[in-house]
């Protein structure tokens, strides 16, 4: 596992990898999430590359960016194991140097949602996904299921600007009680933790109520903000039910939606979904050997 720094050092040492490869992108602070996208690249890649960069251009003023949790050596201790060839944990004046000036902004699918709440932050993602294709060039990019507007933001990109690869979604993993992993799940106190589950069981009632054939939007999302209030320290920031590919707000869930959620625990900010797709729900996949 070759680790470097700068660009030119990545540059050098991608050019002599075979290919395909696949990208992994992170922010570091690796768990069973990140580690189950770096084990499908593995699977399908005949090389694999992953970044770890807390990317400051996808922080709003007031955001956690400081406090962002980091652990590289732990992180490059996890991705050894696997067999990874290419990791790159550049500082942040090398993606962006004194000068820099230029964004991609992905219009209409980064305004909902997350969008709202977080107005700079697809503009920031895309930025720094796009620089990580150009740098990279891999055959396939490879992004958790768990940030779904960021997989619709970075899809639309990739299409928009012509990237010839292909973007990979893999499932949510989560730990036993349902709660999604992210490294933000380290901000929750103890005494938050056991509540944190509530956004998975607010998206279980919703699919209950689907399942008994519900099919109104407007009522399903009265149930996940119903389950929500349940947690008084848990406070909704959106509960949404949308069209996966263009995010537009559903009135009645016949075909494909994304069911959707952002709560505030305390500190923490947390988000969850579930993807309906062809009348099959995408749960995700519970972590092996996870606790609740
Ligand atoms: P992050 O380090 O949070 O930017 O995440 C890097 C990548 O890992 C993104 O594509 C995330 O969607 C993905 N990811 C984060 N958490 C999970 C999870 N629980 N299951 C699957 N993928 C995840």
């Amino acid at each position: 596992m070759i680790i470097v720094k700068s660009v030119a050092d990545l540059r050098r040492v991608r050019a002599e990898l075979p290919g395909p490869l696949g990208l992994v992108p992170t922010m570091g602070f690796l768990h069973e999430g990140h580690l189950s996208l770096v084990r499908r690249a593995r699977a399908d890649c005949a090389s694999v590359a992953v970044s770890i960069f807390v990317n400051p251009t996808q922080f709003g003023p007031g955001e956690d960016l400081e406090r962002y949790p980091r652990a590289l050596e732990r992180d490059l201790n996890l991705l050894r194991p696997i067999g990874v060839d290419l990791v790159w944990t550049p500082p942040p004046e090398e993606v962006y140097p004194s000068g820099y000036q230029t964004f991609v902004t992905v219009e209409q699918v980064s305004r909902p949602l997350e969008g709202k709440a977080r107005p700079i932050h697809f503009r920031g993602v895309a930025t720094v996904v796009a620089k990580l294709l150009n740098l990279f060039e891999p055959h396939r990019a490879y992004f958790g299921q768990k940030d779904a507007q960021q997989t619709v933001v970075v899809r639309r990109m990739a299409r928009d600007l012509d990237f010839p690869l292909e973007v990979v979604v893999c499932p949510t993993v989560r730990e036993a009680d349902g709660l999604a992993m992210s490294s933000r799940n380290a901000y929750l106190t103890p005494g938050e933790r056991p509540v944190a589950s509530v956004l998975y069981r607010a998206l279980g009632a919703a699919k209950e109520a689907l399942d008994r054939g519900e099919h109104d939007a407007d009522i399903l999302r009265s149930v996940m903000s119903r389950t929500l209030a349940d947690e008084p320290v848990a406070s909704e920031e959106y509960v949404s039910i949308a069209h996966p590919a263009t995010l537009d707000e559903l009135e009645t869930v016949e075909g494909e939606a994304l069911f959707s959620l952002a709560v505030r625990l305390g500190r923490t900010r947390l988000i969850d979904n579930f993807l309906l797709h062809e009348d099959e729900w995408s749960t995700g996949i519970i972590a092996e050997g996870s606790r609740a």
